[in-house]
């Protein structure tokens, strides 16, 4: 569907005669987040324009991991989702190493046939995949056209500029959402860009090729020494892997870490993994993003605004996944615009709801994720009751299968949160 376009004279709005495109929401940025948002609105045939600043095929650093709620989402989202399954690697289990490789902290693998702890799929591979669906689905999609600003406000609309570098574009919308990741420019533009920086994330990741022993598990390797935080190998492939890491940004800024480094300090000297990546190759560089962690941005809505995914800070802040965050919370966004559309109105207190029920959801999982992250980082205390904590784990893990299962839910977010912090699981862990 192309959306209607008229022209306007130069003024307060452009430099020359420049066309509009009309639509009734556009979507800023076209990973996660934004094509969920397209696909949902296309299909009640709500005009939606996707602006995306990237070329097709762009490769989003990220851990391509989709966890256990993200195939949840996905498969209830109608897009023929298995076909595409299919083609990243199913993962079963959860590995959780400790920093000395002496051995297995815990081994928590389901059982063949059950709900799959995971699935890997490089990330050009899934943005292309949704991409393509929301295309389906009715948007109009537009690659290599960055948003730049709103450069008015009218009586029931917005009107943004954008640019694909040699030449600017308007855009009229009664809605703007902001997928557009953890630098948001929507958000910068609407004036709100506020980050609390000590609950954002930074974390690193490269591809080797050749390294030994893979299994369909992803490894974890809690860092003692950075706390919170832990190093991963997320398997894509028999004999490739993402290899990364990730710590808090505050524990980074602190203890001057330089994650690159860190990254290759750490596969060449920890004891178990450096032996299995004695021939393994570095395939490109090691690349690093911010994760903007749950709870590091405080407004999620203005006028004509609302903020989705990484640009609305829904990342899981214990395990660093923001993939399903950032569906869900286009999932509500699309809620709220449609009854917005319907009654006609956009203000920053009608728009507010979108606050709230982001909050509802989020807050309980996502809050106690956070708390104990809190801790963890915790100058004084964090590296201790990290290597006290792991010891109970690992000793309830090895006696205790249902623990186990519990502990892998607990990081993927699969079990609520909150039923870890009854007394019942709390005594199990502290008394082992
Ligand atoms: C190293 C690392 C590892 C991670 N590992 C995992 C993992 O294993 N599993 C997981 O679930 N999550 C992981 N995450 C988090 C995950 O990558 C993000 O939470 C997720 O990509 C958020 O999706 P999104 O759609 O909100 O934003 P993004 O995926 O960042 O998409 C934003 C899009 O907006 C575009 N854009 C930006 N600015 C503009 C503009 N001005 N105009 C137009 N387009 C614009 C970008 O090009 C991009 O395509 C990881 C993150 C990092 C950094």
């Amino acid at each position: 569907m192309t959306a209607p376009k008229e022209r306007i004279p130069s003024g307060r709005a452009g430099r020359s005669t420049q066309s509009i495109s009309n639509s009734d929401v556009l979507i800023v940025g076209a990973g996660p987040a934004g094509c969920v948002a397209g696909i949902l609105l296309a299909r009640e045939g709500i005009r939606t324009i996707i602006l995306e600043k990237a070329p097709p095929g762009y490769h989003k650093i990220c851990g391509d991991l989709l966890g256990g709620r993200s195939l949840l989402f996905l498969d209830g989202l109608n897009i023929d989702w298995t076909s595409k399954q299919d083609e990243g690697l199913l993962i079963e289990g959860i590995q959780v190493h400790d920093e000395k490789g002496l051995k297995s902290v815990a081994y928590l693998e389901q059982k063949p046939g059950k709900d799959p702890v995971g699935t890997t799929l490089r990330r050009d591979l899934l943005d292309g995949f949704l991409q393509q669906k929301a295309v389906e689905a009715g948007c109009e999609l537009l690659h290599g056209m960055r948003f730049q600003e709103f450069v008015d406000r009218e009586d029931n609309a917005v009107l943004c500029r954008a640019s694909t570098g040699a030449e600017d574009r308007l855009f009229r919308a009664k809605l703007v959402f902001g997928a557009d990741g953890a630098w948001s420019t929507t958000a910068r533009a609407a004036g709100m860009f506020k980050r609390d920086s000590e609950v954002m994330l930074l974390a690193v990741r490269g591809y080797y090729r050749g390294i030994e022993g893979l299994r369909n598990t992803i490894e974890l390797y809690p860092l003692s020494n950075l706390q919170p935080g832990y190093a991963w190998v997320i398997p894509l492939s028999a004999d490739v892997a993402n290899v990364g890491l990730g710590v808090r940004a505050d524990v980074c800024s602190r203890d001057r870490v330089r994650l690159r480094g860190e990254l290759l300090r750490f596969v060449s000297e920890h004891p178990g993994l450096s032996r299995r990546m004695k021939n393994a190759k570095l395939e490109g560089p090691v690349q690093g993003w911010p994760l903007a962690a749950y709870g590091s941005v405080q407004r999620l809505s203005g006028p004509h605004v609302l903020l989705l995914g990484d640009a609305g800070a829904f990342i899981d802040p214990m395990s660093g996944e923001g993939v399903f965050g950032a569906m869900q919370s286009a999932w509500i966004a699309v809620d709220v615009a449609r009854e917005a559309i319907r009654r006609g109105v956009f203000t920053e207190r009608s728009l507010a709801g979108y606050d709230d029920r982001c909050r509802r959801f989020f807050d309980a999982d996502f809050g106690s994720a956070a708390l104990v992250t809190g801790l963890l980082a915790h100058p004084a205390l964090g590296k201790p009751l990290a290597m006290w904590g792991l010891k109970q784990v690992e000793k309830n893990c090895l006696m205790d299968p249902d623990y186990a299962r519990m502990i892998a839910g607990f990081f993927t977010g699969m079990y609520p949160r909150k039923r870890f912090l009854r007394l019942k699981w709390l005594a199990r862990t502290i008394f082992a």
